[in-house]
């Protein structure tokens, strides 16, 4: 069997989502500074980008380990945190950035979690979202693109962590 990957959404597509995204979230917050919380490992990639486009001196950025036990490349809903924040988010104004919004599930448990730290807000920005597979209702504030239910990688994501590297977004098709 070979493998043979189909761009979805191109490099310069996601450059030119990405800058609009930072520029949104700078004009937004103005003059209040903002906590990045990224999620790891598959938004390392958006969220390098990201905060490069975002136009601000007060801006932090901090990471969050998670794993999500699932069978497969279905998640279950169960978040572990493998590694926690590095300071306090009491009284700050949180965006948690992850690379795709897919059950839903994941990110429901992480801005539920949050909350129970008393930021003085918590918003979620995310890459992709499939809307297809949602199973909990979840807003996502700063969106990049609306995907259709496909298994997606590269720009941070993964399959059995390979692809990662992969400079647009792709569809593994297996011939
Ligand atoms: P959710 O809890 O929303 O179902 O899943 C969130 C996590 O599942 C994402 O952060 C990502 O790690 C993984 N995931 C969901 N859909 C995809 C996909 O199409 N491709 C890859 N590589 N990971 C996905």
């Amino acid at each position: 069997m070979s493998e043979r990957l189909v761009t979805m959404l191109s490099q310069k597509e996601i450059a030119a989502r990405v800058q609009e995204l930072g520029a949104q979230i700078a004009q937004e917050y103005q003059d209040r500074p903002v906590v990045l919380v990224v999620v790891l490992k598959g938004s390392f990639i958006f969220a390098s980008d990201l905060c490069r486009a975002i136009d601000k001196t007060n801006l932090r950025v901090d990471f969050l380990g998670v794993r999500s036990y699932g069978e497969g490349t279905e998640t279950s809903g169960v978040v572990q945190i493998t590694q926690d924040l590095s300071k306090p988010i009491a009284g700050e104004d949180v965006i948690i950035v992850e690379d795709i919004v897919d059950t839903g599930l994941t990110i429901a448990h992480l801005v539920d979690l949050f909350r129970t730290r008393q930021p003085r807000s918590v918003k979620v920005c995310s890459l992709l979202h499939k809307p297809a597979r949602a199973r909990v209702d979840v807003k996502v504030d700063y969106l990049g693109f609306t995907i259709e239910d496909k298994f997606v990688v590269g720009y941070g994501l993964d399959f059995a962590e390979r692809y990662r590297n992969l400079p647009y977004i792709g569809v593994i098709e297996r011939t």
